[in-house]
């Protein structure tokens, strides 16, 4: 009889940044001035959150309500203006900003300096897009799609930055109207990698599975994606925040069980799952 496998997808779990911001999560909580905060919660996952909690790191909403110890800045950044008043009260800043992101704030405000009208392609009211126009001092436009433009009175020289999650299309249909518009247009592509190179290994994989296995967050907006892309190619999609609600009877397959992890699940997580399934399907041959 054929033995089900288990494959990972080639790209799964935490990206770069998220696991520098974790890494630095856990050192503070060893070394920091107490108490340790995150502002908002340090990544998607509800089980990472409260592992960070056990660990000592909670959380504030607002710099407003912490008064001492240390703050984390979340991968994505915040705007200037928050780290300058948890600083001005004392507090210690720990800035977990990613440097993709950074380098998003620098290619603002280089661009502002230089004297173009700079628009932002990314989601309005996302605290990485607030981030990047705060570091601009406010003057952006951010646009979600190109029918955002009709409403901007263009300069004549226009500058382009991205939120790091987008996709190249949002950004080439942008353009394509802005060059049509602008006397000079000038883009500088800060678009991550980590979230495309996911989604395109989740979906690889799928198409090869008979089972997925989606882990991460419910509340993770790429999470939710990651299971919606498997869906597309293979019916028998799961989406998973903890090991413990595997079910025995999704295995029942001699093919492929293949598993991925948005990009706020760390690897113990995906560790802890495998090792959960590949204990069922023991446990069903011993039967
Ligand atoms: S998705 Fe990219 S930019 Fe965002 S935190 Fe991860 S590595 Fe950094």
């Amino acid at each position: 009889m054929i033995e089900p496998r288990i494959e990972i997808a080639s790209r799964a779990g935490v990206c770069y940044g998220v696991e520098r911001a974790l890494d630095m999560a856990h050192e503070a909580a060893r070394n920091a001035p107490t108490p340790v905060r995150t502002l908002g919660p340090l990544i998607h996952n509800p089980l990472v959150v409260s592992e960070l909690s056990q660990a000592g790191v909670d959380m504030a909403d607002a710099v407003d309500d912490i008064q001492d110890g240390t703050v984390i800045i979340r991968a994505h950044g915040v705007v200037p203006a928050v780290i300058d008043r948890a600083r001005a009260a004392g507090i210690n800043v720990l800035d977990a900003t990613c440097p993709y992101v950074k380098r998003v704030h620098s290619a603002a405000q280089k661009l502002v300096r230089e004297g173009y009208q700079l628009i932002v392609v990314g989601e309005s009211g996302h605290p990485e897009v607030e981030g990047i126009v705060g570091h601009a001092d406010g003057q952006a436009h951010v646009v979600s799609t190109a029918r955002d433009l009709d409403s901007i009175d263009l300069a004549r020289r226009v500058g382009v930055v991205v939120q790091t999650t987008q996709t190249v299309g949002t950004l080439q249909d942008i353009v394509s109207v802005l060059v049509a518009r602008a006397e000079e247009v000038r883009v500088v592509n800060t678009i991550c990698s980590a979230t495309q190179e996911r989604q395109e290994a989740a979906r690889e994989l799928a198409e090869r599975a008979d089972v997925m296995v989606v882990i991460g967050g419910k509340n993770s907006g790429n999470t939710r994606r990651l299971a919606q892309i498997c869906k597309e190619s293979c019916e028998r999609t799961y989406h998973i925040e903890d090991s413990s609600e595997l079910d025995e009877a999704w295995f029942h397959t001699s093919g492929l069980i293949g598993i991925t992890a948005g990009a706020s699940t760390p690897a113990s997580h995906i560790d802890k799952t495998v090792h959960a399934i590949e204990e069922m399907l023991r446990g069903s041959d011993e039967r």
